[in-house]
């Protein structure tokens, strides 16, 4: 039987002119004595599903990461990108996104989807150059995508971050006429082969790859792993060791050519819907043409790593962010012991945890951005917040999947998502130990690379 005491509360926040209203409507006698029949804890539960938001009550804080309202700052156009990046991802990818990841594979139907937001345009212009704002931009989308699916957030990165800046900051006048408008338009997807399958951190300066000039065109051998978006791609940047001079070059590897294949990586326990390829170069054939024009050896490669490895430390805030609003919900909703999880001070020890660390993460990729977009960005910069968002994504993840519970390892709650997830983010475009040496050097003078 209810309690009188909670009854009494509930009735005290009646419209009694709605309710007359109702009454037209409903058998509001038969229904009170039906209310009256339940206990405390299904009065409660009927009040949170009257309440509506998905069984929490109305007047609980909604779940929002940016709790310091950082964001605020963004101007107008750098907010319509965040807002349609957070339609996209709710509306498009949000239904579709554990079918995909069941079924370890991209969902093609996206790129037209993605093609209508014209986000490529927000960072790059035709000509190869950077809007003003690219880094911050390019970090909303990265945040927004995040937040929901890291793997879609990689596709876009790979495409737009990574092998965009391989023509823009590598190709002739030509070459970026021939590739960029197609790739701002998702007309062409590209790739970015530069790690090997022996050659991790290390592959500046042990890269297998070769490259060989033979008339007016060049013979590449090799193989490259982890290729993101090559099973699909419709071309690749590799970069190769040329067998001459030593000097690392890049080439532009069109899908179809004769001596390139890709095997599908099958098998991930992280970012299982962005698709990686294993790609094997045997005697390839490749026009001088189609050699990047304008590299300056590895220092052109290592340029392109610096742009996107922000870009990457934006994925750690947007998937720790999401990550945090999952649990938050979840806190606000489950019920042990007659209360809500979010009642208890461990729980909430938890949440501010988290969230101390995605708004500190958050003040970082701000700052890191302005830098960037300022060009007053270093490698070191761009190291250490990659190195710091990998770690505190990391164990925000881990409180916000320990707030789940055992439904915290069910795919279909979010949270285990983010957690596997952020597994790639910490190893890739430079694993911690890497970029933790290089801030290292910056900072004593001293290299302890070995
Ligand atoms: C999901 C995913 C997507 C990727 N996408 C791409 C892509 O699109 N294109 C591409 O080219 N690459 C891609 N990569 C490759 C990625 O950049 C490499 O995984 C990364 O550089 C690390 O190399 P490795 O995995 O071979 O590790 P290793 O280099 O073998 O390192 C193994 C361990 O040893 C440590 N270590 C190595 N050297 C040192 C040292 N000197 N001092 C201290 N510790 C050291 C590392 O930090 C790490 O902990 C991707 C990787 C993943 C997982």
């Amino acid at each position: 039987m209810t309690n009188p005491a909670t009854l009494q509360a509930m009735l005290a926040q009646l419209d009694l002119d709605a309710l007359t209203r109702l009454g037209q409507k409903v058998d509001l006698p038969g229904l009170l004595s039906s209310v009256s029949q339940l206990n405390d804890g299904q009065l409660k539960q009927l009040a949170r599903t009257l309440g509506g938001g998905g069984g929490r009550t109305a007047d609980l804080p909604a779940p929002d990461g940016d709790f310091y309202g950082q964001l605020d700052r963004l101007t107008p156009e750098q907010r319509e990108v965040r807002a349609q990046v957070r339609t996209f991802m709710t509306d498009q990818v949000r239904p579709i996104m554990n079918v995909y990841w069941n079924r370890d594979e991209f969902p093609q139907q996206l790129i037209p989807e993605l093609r209508k937001l014209d986000l490529v345009r927000r960072v790059w212009n035709e000509d190869g150059t950077r809007k003003p704002d690219a880094t911050l931009v390019e970090g909303l989308i990265t945040l927004e995508a995040c937040r929901v699916d890291v793997s879609t957030a990689v596709f876009f990165g790979v495409h737009a971050g990574l092998a965009f800046a391989s023509i823009a900051l590598g190709g002739s006048e030509e070459q970026k006429a021939e590739w960029l408008p197609k790739m701002l338009d998702l007309e062409a997807v590209g790739a970015f082969g530069l790690t090997e399958p022996e050659g991790g951190s290390q592959v500046s300066q042990g890269m297998r790859t070769t490259c060989r000039r033979d008339g007016d065109s060049w013979v590449l051998n090799g193989e490259k792993y982890w290729i993101g978006n090559s099973p699909f791609s419709d071309f690749t940047v590799v970069w190769a060791r040329d067998e001459d001079t030593n000097e690392v070059r890049g080439f532009i590897v069109r899908a179809g050519t004769a001596g390139y294949r890709v095997e599908k990586i099958e098998g991930k326990t992280a970012l299982r819907i962005v698709e990686n390829g294993h790609v094997f170069l045997e005697d390839c054939r490749v026009p001088e043409a189609d050699r990047l024009q304008a590299t300056r050896g590895w220092r052109t490669t290592a340029e392109v790593l610096r742009l996107t490895r922000a870009g990457v430390a934006w994925q750690g805030v947007g998937c720790a962010l999401g990550a945090y609003e999952l649990a938050l919900g979840y806190a606000q909703t489950r019920e042990q012991f007659g209360k809500r999880i979010g009642e208890f001070q461990l729980i909430q020890n938890h949440l501010v945890h988290m969230l101390g660390n995605v708004t500190s993460m958050l003040a970082l990729v701000l700052r890191l951005s302005d830098m960037a977009d300022a060009g007053e960005m270093g490698d070191e910069h761009a190291s250490l917040a990659k190195v710091v968002t990998a770690a505190r994504c990391r164990e925000t993840v881990a409180l916000a999947r320990e707030t789940f519970g055992g439904n915290g390892i069910l795919l279909q709650n979010g949270v285990a998502k983010h957690f596997a997830d952020t597994e790639a983010i910490y190893s890739y475009e430079g694993t911690n130990e890497i970029n933790t040496l290089v801030v290292g050097r910056a900072i004593t003078g001293f290299s302890a690379f070995v």
